[in-house]
C-alpha cells in the first residue's frame, strides 16, 4: 500500500515564505529600454515568484518583492547589462520556511 504526499500548489508553498521588503533599495534593477529583449521578455514566463511583468507599453515591469533570490534573472539578464542583480541587505529579503 502506497502513501501519497499531500498535494499543494506552487502558490501555497510559496504562501509559507515570508519576505522582508528592504523599502526603496530593491537588490534587483531592471535597466530602462524602450523594447525588451528576448531574455528579458522571457521573464515574465520564468521568474518563479512573478516578479517580472509587461507593462501596456511593451516595456517589462520589474517588483522584486517577494524574490526567491533563484537567480534565473541574472543568469538570462546580468551579462547584457539588462539588469542589475545584488543580494539584499542582511535582515532583508526572502526568508525560507520548511514545513
Ligand atoms: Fe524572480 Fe528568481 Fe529573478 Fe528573483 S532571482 S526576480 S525569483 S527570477
Amino acid at each position: 500500500m502506497s502513501v501519497e504526499a499531500p498535494f499543494q500548489k506552487v502558490e501555497e508553498k510559496l504562501f509559507q515564505n515570508r519576505y522582508m521588503v528592504d523599502s526603496g533599495q530593491p537588490h534587483i534593477k531592471i535597466m530602462p529600454h524602450d523594447k525588451p529583449s528576448k531574455n528579458l521578455l522571457a521573464m515574465t514566463h520564468l521568474c518563479p515568484a512573478g516578479c517580472y511583468s509587461k507593462a501596456e507599453s511593451g516595456q517589462v515591469e520589474l517588483a522584486a518583492d517577494g524574490c526567491l533570490e533563484c537567480g534565473t534573472c541574472r543568469v538570462l539578464c546580468e551579462a547584457s547589462g539588462e539588469i542589475t542583480w545584488e543580494y539584499p541587505r542582511g535582515g532583508y529579503g526572502i526568508l525560507f520556511k520548511f514545513g
